[in-house]
């Protein structure tokens, strides 16, 4: 517990992430600065239940958005590879302040595909990670920065679409640069295997979901599935 404190305060020579202070002051949106500030300052939320990270009810609580952004972008993935991510909406958690947020996820192989649930309401951010996942070493000025292949709006035709996001963002030169050491492959086709399509229309069955799902994000795929399971459940009746 000594050891964790002395890192949150900055005072060890090797710090795991931004101080308490930097990232209390990297707080977006400026509305939420109050509200994180009074937050729970903590690695993953009391009396949350269910995998972390992975479902609903437990989020991974982080400071505002550029916190989720940040939090993503050092995650590897269980083949080590680094993520893209784009956020699909919220959910009204039950017993949770707020919203929380909802980002689709896939490592740069396209191999792990996740649905990774956040709540930004929070000083700091987790140090803890979703399980199979690992972070990245904190890095003194790269983890201090939102660059890389994240983004808080939905994109459609992920992951394909992030590369025109991330090269409108940084410009083309630096783009390419950050896609490169990301491992993005812009030739490579991809599709979503069909038990992470489950995990999404899950979410949007919640009923608490809002936010961009549609046929256009998910190749209508999602709304086929969804037409075959209201179908099968009218035969059943
Ligand atoms: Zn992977």
């Amino acid at each position: 517990m000594f050891n964790f404190i002395k890192k949150l305060l900055g005072a060890g020579a090797r710090s795991d992430d931004e101080t308490l202070n930097e990232q209390i002051q990297d707080i977006l949106p400026a509305g939420l600065i109050q509200l994180a500030v009074a937050g729970e300052n903590c690695d993953s939320i009391a009396g949350a239940s269910g995998l972390f990270g992975l479902e609903h009810t437990n989020p991974v609580p982080v400071n505002g958005i550029k916190g989720e952004i940040k939090y993503i972008n050092r995650l590897l993935c269980p083949c080590g590879k680094y993520l893209m991510a784009h956020r699909l909406g919220s959910i009204k958690a039950p017993g949770s302040e707020g919203a929380v947020d909802v980002y689709e996820t896939v490592c740069s192989e396209l191999a792990h595909w996740d649905i990774m649930y956040f709540h930004f309401y929070h000083p700091r951010r987790s140090l803890m990670v979703p399980k199979n996942y690992s972070r990245d070493a904190f890095h003194s000025q790269f983890s201090k920065t939102i660059i890389g292949m994240t983004t808080n709006t939905a994109c459609r035709n992920f992951p394909a679409g992030m590369g025109q996001i991330v090269t409108e963002m940084l410009g083309p030169t630096f783009g390419a640069s950050v896609m490169k050491k990301i491992g993005y492959k812009t030739s490579q086709p991809f599709k979503r295997p069909a038990a992470h399509i489950e995990k999404i229309m899950d979410v949007i069955q919640t009923g608490l979901f809002e936010g961009h799902v549609s046929g256009d994000v998910l190749n209508c795929e999602a709304e086929k599935l969804m037409a075959v399971r209201l179908r099968n459940e009218e035969e059943q009746k």
